[in-house]
């Protein structure tokens, strides 16, 4: 799997001025994120980290993973739909988790009143490493599938003409034509403006959903100008200024400063700490609303670890997509092994594995964005802790993938530039759209390559320990 620049990764001189090349070839390419210190304003901004080279992907795992991505969308919806496949799976989380019990309660009161919402429309990001075999042959494994603020759609959309500047000036030419165009923020938009397109009114705006905390927002602007292109207004606002300024009217359209709103964006709302009372009460009334949300609560629901363990269960994908054994098939086959610590002695056993041989194994909690899952010693730990009490069904087991690290320079603005023994991870976006029953869009709308130095176990690139990557197929 190894990539043909071996020879480069020695050559300190070349290595450091292809990096003073690419950190500008970054800044002008826009592959940017605001500072730590100034989180919300563009006055001092940096370039987000990247990988010097890009990094080398098997091509038969990159294409199963694209080809996968729309039966991943199906599923999705499929799941967001049932309501008493999430009712019966979440059964056991809900009683121990309070975030997920809270969004569980939003779903049901919405579901009781009776949807306003007649379109919808689903932006996922499923993720993947290249598990080594002991034969050595890599394998496509999912991670794990992003089905709210999945991000970094935008910024990766610029990352390829950087590498491919990188390969030039390291005399890789060739190399540097075979890199793929990829534009997941276009996709991105291509979805969220046909969703405008559906709720039919001209004049409604979308609203994205944003953080307190905005250091990604180039990563959203490059969607948001994708839809000024197209002639549709986007308006950024916070939960806070929902709470404030939101309003329903009789038919439950949603109205933000009396303009309509007829799509609901969200790039924040996944993790506890983005919400407080008012917040939740927020959240209740876009989700009331008529207005197409991306993703509605049940889709959210859909992408949790409890979900994901559930879908490895013998039948359960047959149960949720009958009549396509292909696409169960080619799901089934990215599926790592999942278990299950719900009470009980399936739960019982499970435990006592993982804390017999804590290195096979991850201990996942019912989060996301990085840095929650438990590992080796600490798993063991804190398994051990909670072995007896129904604490344990908060969490998830998962195999513990292992992939071939290969060499990489991680470029990070005030960092040293040193080589570091690097593991990849694959992101292939999924867009679909659907009005009542019919599914009008369902799409691979492009992909993400994320590469962390294997000293950190877990993290993505906002909690700072992975950095974007191209991927170069081999
Ligand atoms: P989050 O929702 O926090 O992003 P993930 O399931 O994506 O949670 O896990 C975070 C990170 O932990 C991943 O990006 C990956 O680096 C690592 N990780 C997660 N699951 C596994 C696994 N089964 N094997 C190896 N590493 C894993
Ligand atoms: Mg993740």
């Amino acid at each position: 799997m190894a990539a043909p620049w071996e020879d480069v990764l020695q050559n300190k001189a070349a290595v450091q001025e292809a990096a003073r090349v690419a950190v500008d070839a970054a800044l002008l390419a826009g592959v940017l994120m605001r500072t730590e210190d100034q989180p919300n304003a563009s006055d001092v901004v940096n370039y987000a980290p990247f990988t010097l080279l890009p990094s080398a992907v098997p091509s038969a795992l990159f294409e199963q993973a694209y080809a996968v991505q729309q039966d991943f969308n199906l599923l999705v919806d499929a799941i967001s739909q049932n309501k008493e496949f999430l009712e019966h799976t979440l059964a056991s989380t809900i009683k121990v988790d309070d975030f997920t019990a809270r969004l569980f309660r939003i779903h049901v009161q919405v579901l009781e009143e009776g949807l306003a919402q007649s379109v919808f429309l689903g932006i996922n990001r499923s993720d993947y490493m290249f598990d080594c075999g002991v034969d050595g042959t890599p394998a496509l494994k999912q991670i794990e599938i992003n089905t709210i603020a999945a991000s970094f759609g935008g910024l990766t959309s610029r990352t390829a003409a950087v590498h491919g500047q990188v390969l030039k000036v390291l005399g890789k030419s060739e190399e540097a034509s075979r890199l793929l165009p990829n534009n997941p923020a276009g996709g991105l938009a291509l979805g969220i403006a046909k969703a405008w397109e559906l709720y039919g009114s001209p004049s409604a705006v979308v609203m994205f959903l944003v953080e307190e905390v905005q250091r990604n927002i180039f990563d959203q602007r490059c969607v948001e100008n994708e839809l000024w292109n197209r002639n549709i207004r986007v308006i950024r606002k916070r939960f806070r200024d929902v709470f404030e300024k939101g309003s329903l009217d009789d038919a439950r359209r949603l109205y933000m400063d009396g303009q309509e709103v007829a799509v609901v964006y969200y790039r924040e709302g996944y993790v506890p700490n983005n919400y407080d009372q008012q917040n939740w009460e927020a959240r209740l009334m876009l989700e009331r609303s008529r207005a197409v949300k991306c993703p509605d609560i049940a889709t959210q629901l859909a992408g949790t670890k409890k979900v994901q363990q559930e879908l490895s269960r013998p039948g359960t994908l047959e149960r949720l997509l009958p009549g396509c054994p292909e696409a169960v098939a080619r799901l089934r086959a990215t599926f790592a092994g999942l278990y299950s610590l719900d009470m009980g002695e399936e739960g019982d056993k499970i435990a006592a594995m993982a804390i017999a041989d804590p290195d096979r194994f991850v201990l996942k909690p019912q989060r996301e964005g990085g840095g929650n899952n438990l590992y080796g010693e600490e798993l063991r730990q804190v398994l051990e802790k909670i072995r007896n009490s129904p604490e344990r069904t908060s969490y998830i087991l998962m195999d513990k993938i292992k992939p071939q690290p290969a060499m990489n320079y991680l470029l990070r603005a005030h960092s040293p530039l040193q080589v570091s023994e690097c593991v990849s991870e694959l992101g292939i976006f999924g867009v679909y759209v659907r009005h009542g029953k019919e599914m009008v869009m369902n799409k691979a709308a492009g992909h993400l390559l994320r590469t962390k130095a294997t000293e950190h176990a877990d993290g993505g690139v906002a909690a700072g320990v992975a950095v974007l990557d191209t991927p170069f197929l081999v």
